[in-house]
């Protein structure tokens, strides 16, 4: 085992985190503040070759591991979740499916401009009334000659009113259930295609957020991605690989978290000296140190799995859901350790609690972590009766 950084993560971690800090934070609460999408924040990591880091370079990718995938969503969230999310759903969502899915001329025409950072990428599972239970999507596919029409709406996709690539999901034979449900790559101008609300969020502002609606939508079947009927299976496999991001963009958060609460609690005096000093202060930041600690674990555990091939399905669900309750539990504590000051709009704490909150919801909640580990606990026990 190796916990130490080799010198080109520690040479990327660097990398981005410098651009965090310079072309980023001095922008974060006016992004905030007016729920605007930073394309030209996007294009300079896409240059950077953050945008399609794990993917090949003969497909615009930077060819690098998943070790340096959580490294890089880590650095960026640590300073702007916002970011960090967009960043992570346009890697491990929209991309990735096509690249684990996608014919060779899909992934040349749709993942090479999206690894670049060309173009700006969706990925859109959830509906109305299909969330945690995804299978249970309404929107539908029938096929017309070489053609597919599809009608419906999606919900809560990430870039959905700025995307250029959107991978949606539609049944194309509701008798197959989860067999019967097909992706299909979008693209704004075709007929029948459109953004519909952007969302007025609580956290993760700067993130674009936005129905898709589909109304008698003409898809080429050479737009079907993946095998008919297999969107839903692939999308299972997306979300494995999606949710070690997931608990990377917590592990940030908290870790930005936790910078704000050692800083403040060093500058801020009471009784005569920093608050810093009180016991039960230190106590806040120890308990946020090994929490945070505890998550990169999971999530670096998850990713060293992923990157050798392995079964990440576990591994990646135990992730997320102890970094994203550390997100939370963390910047709690580390808004508390800032008093009333935390509570207003001043200091970059108020928007970390925000943000938090979305680990624990996107990709799966945490109650349905629970049970991808249940269940496979409970699999994996020889004797238990099976229905
Ligand atoms: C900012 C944001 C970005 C998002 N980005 C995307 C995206 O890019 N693409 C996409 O497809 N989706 C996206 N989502 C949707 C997200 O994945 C869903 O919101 C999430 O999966 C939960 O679905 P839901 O909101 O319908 O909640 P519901 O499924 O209605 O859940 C409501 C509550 O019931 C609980 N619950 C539901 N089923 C069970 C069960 N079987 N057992 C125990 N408890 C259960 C849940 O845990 C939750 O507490 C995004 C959401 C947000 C808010």
């Amino acid at each position: 085992m190796n916990f130490q950084p080799d010198e080109e993560q520690e040479l990327t971690r660097r990398t981005v985190r410098d651009f965090a800090l310079k072309e980023i934070a001095p922008r974060s609460a006016e992004l905030d503040e007016t729920q605007h999408f930073p394309r030209d924040i996007m294009k300079r990591l896409g240059e950077m070759g953050m945008l399609g880091v794990v993917f090949p370079a003969e497909y615009g990718g930077a060819a690098l591991a998943y070790g340096d995938y959580v490294l890089i969503i880590e650095e960026l969230a640590r300073v702007d979740a916002s970011i960090g999310l967009s960043v992570a759903a346009h890697n491990s969502l929209c991309s990735n499916h096509i690249y684990l899915a996608g014919s060779e001329d899909q992934k040349k025409r749709f993942l090479v401009p999206l690894a670049r950072g060309e173009k700006i990428g969706a990925w859109s599972l959830t509906e109305p009334t299909a969330g945690s239970d995804a299978s249970g999507t309404k929107s539908t596919a029938v096929k017309d000659g070489e053609h597919w029409i599809l009608n419906g709406s999606k919900t809560f996709a990430t870039h959905g009113s700025v995307c250029d690539v959107a991978v949606v999901f539609a049944v194309s034979d509701r008798s197959k259930g989860k067999h019967g449900i097909s992706a299909f790559i979008l693209e704004p101008g075709m007929k029948g295609f459109r953004p519909g609300r952007k969302e007025n969020k609580m956290g993760c502002r700067a993130s674009d957020t936005a129905e898709l609606v589909m109304e008698e939508c003409r898809v080429p079947d050479a737009h079907r991605l993946g095998a008919e009927g297999e969107g839903f299976i692939d999308a299972l496999r997306v979300l494995d690989g999606g949710r070690i991001g997931i608990g990377a963009l917590a592990v940030g958060i908290a870790r930005g978290a936790l910078d704000q609460a050692l800083s403040y609690a060093q500058n801020r005096h009471q009784l005569g000296q920093a608050i810093a000093n009180f016991q039960a202060v230190q106590c806040m930041l120890a308990d946020s140190a090994v929490e945070i600690d505890a998550a990169r674990l999971l999530v670096q555990r998850a990713a060293w799995l992923k990157d050798r091939g392995g079964e990440v399905g576990m591994a990646s669900a135990m992730a997320k859901l102890y970094a994203s309750e550390t997100a939370v539990r963390v910047s709690n504590r580390a808004l508390q350790i800032h008093g009333g000051y935390g509570y207003i709009k001043d200091y970059p704490i108020e928007r970390i609690y925000r943000d938090a909150k979305i680990t624990t919801i996107g990709e799966g909640t945490s109650e349905i972590q629970r049970l991808v580990i249940s269940r496979r606990l409970l699999d994996a026990m020889p004797d238990r009766p099976r229905d």
